[in-house]
């Protein structure tokens, strides 16, 4: 009943009157590089597999409801049911071609549920599936995995519209689809359920977005900001079509999140002097948390240089710390979103004219 409950709720975002029905096409569980994926039913509707000119149709309920894709010379080698299909890509809706809930694989690793369709294609040896999902259910789906169970819904809801607008404006970061599933775009799992925190935020939320210009900006946000958000030239990442402000974040100011990381001299010069691009290098060689922030000091003891610094993630917008403090200390997520992207405004997208 309650998956029930979650797809009618985004049929009914789709259906809703006048609602500017935008998508977004997510490339998933690129992490694990996968060569072999599988695709079954999920929430009790039929899946419509086109691949090379055949149809398949994966009933639910049935004891052999999963299509296996794998990575097969410069193509795809589909298999289902006893049949084999080579294709360059496949596609997988509902029978309408309709969005519809089904689950993505990888043998041994992870089974995930999305909503929305799929595409999947090999790139480079690998197979690479794409959602394209309605712009509410990606946004439900990130807040879900960013903030905890516990986060105050008035901070759920500014996370929303600051992911909202990023998927409206941070397109053109990768090639083959719109954005990753990982913290390079937005981290996105599965559809929460409909009566769940975050997807109450999202509905409560809907459509409204941060405008600058009456365009949407490319908000970002981060885990804790160490006293004060940072503007774009501190971290050197170049100015989109939104400044980025320093603000002060009374929580962070008071208390900080503080930490300590101890590096050789070879990877502190990986690191040292480069701002966010060089912290993200090390991240990527060493684990996502190996520099927290890029707000820190060096100095070197005996051959080693350590680093003792504040805050989690880049520092710029939404400190997602921060928010939860304002939404505890009673703020709506007005103010919280008016707070972290000053000269900014919030905009609908049923009614804006940059659509
Ligand atoms: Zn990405
Ligand atoms: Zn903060």
């Amino acid at each position: 009943m309650k998956r029930k409950g979650l797809l009618s709720t985004f049929a009914f975002l789709l259906a809703a009157p006048g609602a500017f029905a935008q998508q977004v096409r997510i490339g998933v569980l690129g992490l694990f590089h996968p060569r072999e994926i599988t695709l079954g039913a999920a929430e009790g509707e039929a899946i419509v597999v086109t691949a090379a000119g055949q149809v398949f149709v994966l009933e639910p309920g049935v004891r052999v409801a999963t299509a296996r894709i794998e990575v097969a010379g410069p193509g795809l080698l589909l298999q289902f049911n006893g049949r084999l299909v080579h294709a360059d890509e496949m596609h997988a809706a509902g029978r309408n071609q309709q969005a519809v809930g089904f689950l993505v694989g990888i043998p041994g690793k992870i089974s995930r549920k999305y909503q929305g369709t799929l595409s999947v294609r090999a790139i480079n040896g690998e197979a690479v599936p794409v959602v394209t999902m309605d712009l509410e259910t990606a946004v439900a789906s990130v807040v879900a995995a960013e903030l905890t169970k516990d986060t105050p819904l008035e901070a759920l809801k500014a996370q929303a519209i600051v992911t909202r607008s990023y998927f409206l404006a941070g397109k053109g970061r990768h090639q083959d689809f719109d954005f990753c599933d990982t913290t390079h775009c937005q981290f996105l799992r599965e559809p929460p359920r409909a009566e769940s925190p975050p997807a109450v935020a999202t509905v409560a939320t809907r459509s409204l977005f941060i405008a600058h210009g009456e365009k949407p900006i490319t908000a970002m946000f981060t885990g804790s900001c160490g006293g004060h958000t940072r503007t774009l030239a501190e971290v050197g990442v170049s100015p989109g079509n939104y400044p980025y402000y320093s603000v002060v974040c009374d929580v962070c100011y008071k208390s900080p999140v503080r930490w300590t990381r101890k590096f050789s001299e070879q990877e502190a010069a990986q690191l040292l002097g480069k701002g966010e691009a060089g912290r993200l290098a090390v991240d990527r060689h060493l684990g996502w948390d190996a520099v927290p922030s890029n707000n820190y000091t060096a100095r070197e003891q005996e051959g080693v240089v350590i680093l003792e610094g504040v805050g989690q993630g880049h520092g710029i917008g939404l400190c997602q710390r921060g928010a939860r403090a304002m939404a505890q200390a009673g703020a709506s997520f007005r103010e919280i979103v008016s707070h972290y992207f000053p000269n900014t405004t919030l905009s609908n997208l049923n009614t804006s004219m940059a659509f």
